[in-house]
């Protein structure tokens, strides 16, 4: 096998080879290469030590940051290439890291410590691929296999269970019966795991091309972080829109979602209350009034918890609350959903409308498919000249209230909404003079005199 490293990478190998040193391409650029992928990017690894990788490649661009780990960074024209002694890892106590690293100078030992058999190959030109753990038979097989025994590496380090799920995610591959049955038995190591690692392989799960297979088979091991799931997991709706359990139809809903994080985190965790919110009518059939506001909150709940920016928790709010509003595709209705969730954020709700309908009873999927069509369109047209519709638009704010003898924060919110309301149907201008004498108009329809 022949692969076809960049440049720069022959460079570099060739420069520490000269010197005496063994060095090779290794891991996901591999990976990447047997299966005819383009690699984004390329990690070299070789029997120098860290402060010989310095000396030899001294005309390079060196970055310092991970140098305590033994790891050096390069720039070469513009990109980073990150350069590691083999090592052996010493013994693992906490399900995270090794305890010490031993630099050693043989690479089949340095594979040794890799993750997934496909994850330990290394090539270079003079010896061309080093497979010692059947890396690419398991490309063929299309597998993800743990390298050595799965319980002792996943007690070594338990993100491992969470990378296993997200390259089954991205390349489409299977987990091998024994690491997958390994993953299921020691999922509970994740609570040894920080949260930032966790949401990281999290996003990369339910980001990828395959993501429905791999969640549709390890609810358990999300539950270990995110257990508010695992009362999806094979309940009935008993409602005619539709024919899959909550957590079946969920798993459809993320599959059909476009990608992205926010997309995907909302499309998981928009029927997160459902479980909460069920009851059954005398006919027999299931409701789940008020799951979106309390999926909203309970979602974000979550998302704090596992360390999400602010933007990325209030934008998949917003989306969960109002996932299932069914506006008619008419300008009053469509603006006043618009004033709800901000202009940014319309496109995405219906994207995410349109997957959930994905997910719900065949027979009912063209005709409401064809509405958020419509809904779209309206919103288009009220949105062509750039007219947003929110308080913060509306010509009068709080101050005006004030000066009107409106003192209490709870009443001048309400009228604003009001107004606002007010302005969507078209009744009342936008513009200053109009909305004070709509308020003077309301207050006295409310029996407080201006
Ligand atoms: P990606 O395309 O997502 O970058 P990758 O395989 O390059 O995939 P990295 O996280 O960049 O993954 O890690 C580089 C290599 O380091 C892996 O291919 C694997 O050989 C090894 N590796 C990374 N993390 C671990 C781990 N937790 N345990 C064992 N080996 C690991
Ligand atoms: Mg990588």
């Amino acid at each position: 096998m022949i692969i076809n490293m960049p440049q720069d990478v022959r460079e570099i190998i060739d420069t520490l080879e000269k010197k005496g040193y063994s060095a090779y391409a290794v891991g996901g650029c591999i990976r990447d290469s047997v299966m005819g992928i383009q690699p984004h990017d390329w990690d070299i690894c070789t029997s120098a030590m860290p402060e010989e990788i310095l000396s030899s490649l001294g005309r390079h661009n060196i970055i310092e940051s991970g140098l305590k780990h033994g790891t050096v960074t390069v720039k070469v024209n513009g990109r980073l290439y990150e350069i590691t002694t083999f090592r052996s890892d010493g013994k693992y106590t906490d399900n995270r890291r090794p305890e010490s690293v031993t630099f050693i100078t043989d690479v089949k030992e340095d594979l040794e410590r890799r993750d997934f058999t496909v994850n330990a190959m290394a090539y270079n030109d003079r010896y061309g691929l080093c497979d010692c753990f059947s890396g690419q038979e398991d490309i063929r097989r299309k597998l993800i296999r743990c390298v050595g025994d799965p319980d002792m590496r996943f007690n070594e380090d338990a993100l491992r269970i969470l990378r296993a799920l997200r390259f089954s995610s991205r390349l489409g591959f299977e987990i091998e019966e024994k690491t997958a049955d390994s993953i299921r038995k020691n999922a509970g190591l994740l609570k040894n795991i920080s949260v930032e690692r966790i949401a990281a392989e999290l996003i990369g799960i339910i980001d990828g091309e395959y993501c429905e297979t791999v969640l549709k088979e390890y609810p358990d091991v999300l539950g270990v972080f995110i257990p508010e799931l695992i009362p999806a997991v094979g309940l009935d709706q008993h409602n005619p829109h539709h024919i899959y359990d909550v957590w079946t139809h969920t798993v459809k809903v993320v599959a059909n979602s476009p990608h992205g994080k926010v997309m995907r985190l909302a499309a998981l965790l928009h029927d997160i209350a459902k479980p909460f919110c069920y009851t059954m009518d005398d006919r027999g059939i299931g409701h789940f009034k008020g799951h979106p506001e309390k999926g909203a909150e309970m979602a974000a709940d979550i998302l704090r918890r596992l360390h999400l920016d602010n933007d990325t928790i209030s934008k998949v709010k917003i989306l969960i609350h109002y996932h299932d509003r069914r506006p008619l595709p008419e300008p009053k209705q469509v603006r006043r959903l618009v004033s709800k969730t901000g202009a940014e954020l319309f496109v995405p709700l219906m994207q995410l409308k349109r997957a959930d309908t994905l997910g719900q009873n065949p027979v009912t999927i063209e005709e409401k498919l064809r509405v958020i069509d419509e809904i779209e369109e309206v919103f288009r047209n009220v949105t062509a000249d750039g007219t947003e519709y929110n308080i913060r638009t509306l010509a009068i704010n709080g101050s005006d209230l004030k000066a009107l003898g409106i003192s209490e924060g709870r009443q001048i919110g309400r009228i604003l909404k009001q107004m606002l309301e007010l302005v969507i149907e078209g009744s009342v201008e936008n513009e200053r003079e109009s909305l004070l004498s709509a308020v003077r108009e309301y207050l006295k329809g409310e029996g407080i005199a201006d």
